[in-house]
């Protein structure tokens, strides 16, 4: 049997670039409020015969308050809440595994679809933001050959609501006071009632490859509550290895998130190897597309570039991606590399990754290095793959240091490389 939906037409190329697929049970995820607009969820209550405003007070049930249990929704009458909840707040992912670091404050939730299908998110709180690193798929068909999710090939789309409910568990985290506070260093500020404030779409999966669904949870949590989450558009952040049909889409919703680009490789031959999805669309076409997107949405473009040691951080590449992106509205988030399972690639040397930021800026363009949070829990980026084997204790890893994953606010490219990039 073939997983549980054939490719969309957005998904246009690598479906078969990776390996076996695990098999699932047909059918799509149940119906959830957090699919539907707010038009759809009235007309849903009204075919349930109940007043239609009962989706305003649902909806602010689980967009304001994060709840889906009929006990805690006492605006609504005993005899209906259960009818109510049954039919548009179905449970759609049960939490299996969970893993923290950094004291608490990095949190990878392991989840479990009711299919059976496995994805992954990563909650990072840091002093004055909470970001929540969504999947978008289960797996990954685009096959880049350094990223664990890549390996295991495509399982199916995450439904709209599915990806919801990652953020919406994360905000009821923190609203349950499960998620430690971090020190501001120096501050005045009162400190503020912890949120989701930021999402990045860099979890599991080509979210661009499930087009509809991840527009229709752009709209969800951005939208205000009672249609979606408030979380502000500027705050999201779409990643893609470079589908250009759909990011030509995307710069036309009239949307303002920002669109991030793994790009990896400033040239043809070494993007081929390392994101296979370039053999159908190039650097230059990725590119003047990303530029368009900017021009039309006059948000900066993120130009992701994880440093892998002598592959692709020879000071002449650094040369090659400054002259491609000089003058442009980018800015290049250096990654060091996480390890992954079987990979024989590692973290560039501190000097070539100083080396590499240094004749970046000498072209003028603006580049942070990555702060990867996560990597002892594998939740840093390109590690997550979603199996459901006990992780061995982070003493027992080789990479456990400083980690972390923060695309969002990225720290300024530090005079010496951070400590995740240093050779163990
Ligand atoms: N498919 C989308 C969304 C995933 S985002 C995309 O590729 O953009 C995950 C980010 O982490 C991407 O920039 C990806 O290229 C990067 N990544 C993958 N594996 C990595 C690894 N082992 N080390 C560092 N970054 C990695």
């Amino acid at each position: 049997m073939s997983p549980a939906r054939p490719p969309t037409r957005d998904a246009v190329v690598p479906l078969t670039l990776a390996g076996p697929r695990p098999r699932l049970p047909r059918g799509k995820p149940p119906r959830h409020l957090a699919d539907l607009d707010l038009a759809g969820r009235r007309a849903a209550v009204a075919d349930l015969g109940e007043p239609s405003f009962r989706a305003v007070q649902l909806s602010k049930h689980f967009f304001g308050r994060y709840t889906e249990h009929p006990d805690d929704m006492t605006d609504l009458p005993r005899t209906s809440r259960a009818a109510l909840a049954g039919a548009l707040l179905p449970a759609l992912l049960t939490a299996e595994r969970e893993l923290s670091c950094d004291d608490g404050t990095t949190r990878k939730t392991l989840w479990r679809a009711f299919d059976g299908a496995l994805v992954e998110s990563v909650l990072m709180r840091y002093p004055d933001r909470v970001t929540m690193c969504v999947s978008s798929q289960a797996g990954c068909g685009m096959a880049c050959p350094f990223c664990a999710t890549g390996q295991a090939g495509l399982t199916r789309n995450l439904s709209t609501a599915e990806i919801v409910a990652q953020v919406v568990a994360g905000a009821r985290l923190l609203a349950d006071g499960q998620i430690p506070d971090v020190p501001r260093r120096v501050s005045n500020d009162p400190p503020k009632p912890p949120r989701v404030s930021n999402v990045v779409f860099m979890g599991m999966g080509e979210p661009l490859a499930n087009y509809a669904n991840v527009i229709a949870a752009v709209r969800r949590l951005t939208d205000p509550v009672p249609e979606g989450m408030g979380i502000s558009q500027r705050s999201v952040t779409v990643s893609t290895v470079g589908l250009v049909p759909a990011i030509g889409k995307l710069a036309a919703e009239g949307l303002s998130v920002t669109l991030a680009v793994s790009l990896h490789a400033p040239d043809d031959e070494l993007r081929d190897t390392l994101v296979p999805v370039n053999r159908r669309w190039q650097v230059a076409e990725v590119l003047d597309t990303a530029w368009d997107y900017a021009a039309v949405t006059g948000r900066r473009v993120s130009i992701e570039y994880a440093l892998i040691k002598d592959i692709n951080d020879q000071a002449w590449r650094a040369d090659l991606l400054g002259s491609l992106l000089a003058g442009r509205l980018a800015h290049v988030n250096l990654i060091p590399l996480n390890p992954t399972p079987g990979s024989q690639w590692t973290a560039s040397r501190p000097a070539a990754q100083r080396e590499f930021v240094r004749r970046l800026e000498s072209h003028g363009v603006p580049v942070t290095v990555r702060d990867t949070r996560g990597r002892e829990i594998d939740g840093a980026c390109g590690q997550l793959a979603a199996s459901a084997r006990p992780a061995p204790p982070a003493s027992a890893r080789p990479s456990a240091v400083s980690p972390a994953v923060d695309p969002s606010a990225p720290s300024p490219a530090p005079a010496a490389p951070p400590a995740s990039a240093r050779p163990s």
